[in-house]
């Protein structure tokens, strides 16, 4: 069996009214097709941000030279010629590794497809019977039906909360800094180095109107987007301490491992998590060799496919760190991290950004992966357990092929 063909979808979506002013989503998602008429599904983890063109430009080099006629259940090879015989794949970084992503998963999905195997059976078995899910990034509201908006006043975000619970989320993830008091994206303010009291006071004023919201049994993850700085950082899951957080996610910039070690050793009592930029196992082996993140979040898009995620997962087990999964693009993102959390005996929870609750994006395939009370389970159909929808990808993307 062998690749004789990708496609490449370039796509663009606005997830609602409020998104399209603020920007465009623009999942990048790959075909692969077998000579036997099996085809496999990939995604390239920039879906948000800037830079996916370059993604698509790595995806375009990738597939003429090592992809096309290869044997699909390589992966290893594959993975190996992209990372090691590009010359700039082993300096690795985002755009090289959403595009090794990319193939990686649509290798996966054809393998499992061929073998009649939901890939979670591949990795070794349903360890996990459901996973545990958080309604994530609720600054942009939680309306239960896909909304998205931009919150600013605290009362807004403890009825964001508050709609996750009822829906049966028991942990929701917020970040309290990203929007203004008025709800307008972008700080004016400053949020590097030392904070001012004012931006303290207003992270604390959401977090505390969210924990009144939803009780003492719902976990809160309190999530800074890499806004800050070390002490910046610091200062707010200080500020926030007595609200018993669940884990403090991306408080300090990336780059170097170090300021994430000087930021454990400032609160050693609070759970530490990072990970949608960092990439392969050679970026995750200095934070896990120093413990400085409890919970990992490598993006299985991002992060080199589900060959290198699960290779992270098992090291970061080494070291006693858990797994969450960072998990922001199509539901193609949404299962490829699936089968690797339920494989793996170190899953901690899984993330459902309010981007995978918004239509636009749901109705990108024919499957539509949604929490039921808060849990979800990885499917039994073989591969990744998608289909694209073809129509509506087709409308909303640009296509090249390469053969
Ligand atoms: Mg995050």
């Amino acid at each position: 069996m062998k690749i004789i063909k990708a496609e490449i979808y370039e796509m663009s979506l606005a997830l609602s009214e409020v998104y399209r002013k603020y920007g465009v989503w623009h999942p990048v998602i790959l075909r692969l097709t077998t000579d036997d008429g099996v085809t496999g599904l990939g995604e390239a983890g920039l879906a948000y941000g800037v830079g996916h063109r370059g993604a698509i430009g790595s995806l375009r080099d990738f597939l003429e030279k090592f992809v096309i006629g290869c044997d699909p259940f390589d992966r290893e090879v594959v993975w190996d010629h992209m990372h090691s015989r590009s010359f700039w794949g082993s300096a690795i970084g985002p755009v090289i590794c959403s595009a090794m992503s990319a193939v990686d998963i649509a290798l996966w999905d054809i393998v499992g497809k061929s073998l009649d195997q939901p890939i979670w059976r591949l990795l070794g078995g349903r360890v996990q019977e459901s996973l545990r899910c958080y309604a994530s990034q609720i600054q942009f509201g939680w309306s239960g039906d896909g909304g998205w908006e931009l919150l600013g006043r605290a009362e807004d975000y403890a009825e964001a909360a508050a709609q996750a619970v009822k829906e049966g989320y028991d942990c929701v993830k917020i970040d309290p800094l990203q929007l203004t008091e008025d709800g307008a994206m972008g700080s004016p303010l400053h949020t590097k180095g030392l904070l001012d009291n004012r931006i303290i006071r207003r992270v604390r004023t959401r977090m505390e109107a969210i924990r009144e919201a939803v009780g003492d049994d719902t976990d809160i993850i309190l999530e800074l987007h890499s806004l800050t700085s070390l002490t910046g950082g610091q200062q707010l899951a200080e500020a926030c301490a007595d609200l018993r957080l669940f884990m403090v996610e991306e408080a300090v910039n990336y780059g170097s491992d170090r300021p994430s070690k000087c930021l454990k050793q400032r609160l050693p009592h609070m759970a530490i998590a990072a990970g949608e930029r960092i990439f392969t196992r050679w970026q995750y082996r200095g934070y896990l060799e120093d413990q400085s993140l409890d919970v990992i979040q490598p993006d299985f898009c991002l992060v080199g496919g589900i060959t290198e995620g699960r290779k992270i997962c098992d090291m970061a087990h080494a070291y006693d760190v858990t797994v969450q999964g960072h998990i922001c693009g199509s539901p193609i993102s949404t299962a490829a991290a699936m089968h690797v959390e339920t494989a793996i005996p170190n899953f901690q929870i899984h993330e459902h950004h309010v981007n995978a609750t918004c239509r636009p994006n749901r109705d990108i395939c024919v499957q539509d992966p949604q929490p039921v009370n808060g849990r979800m389970r990885a499917s039994d159909t073989p591969g990744l357990g998608l289909d694209l929808n073809d129509d509506y990808v087709s409308k909303h993307s640009q296509l090249t092929v390469v053969k």
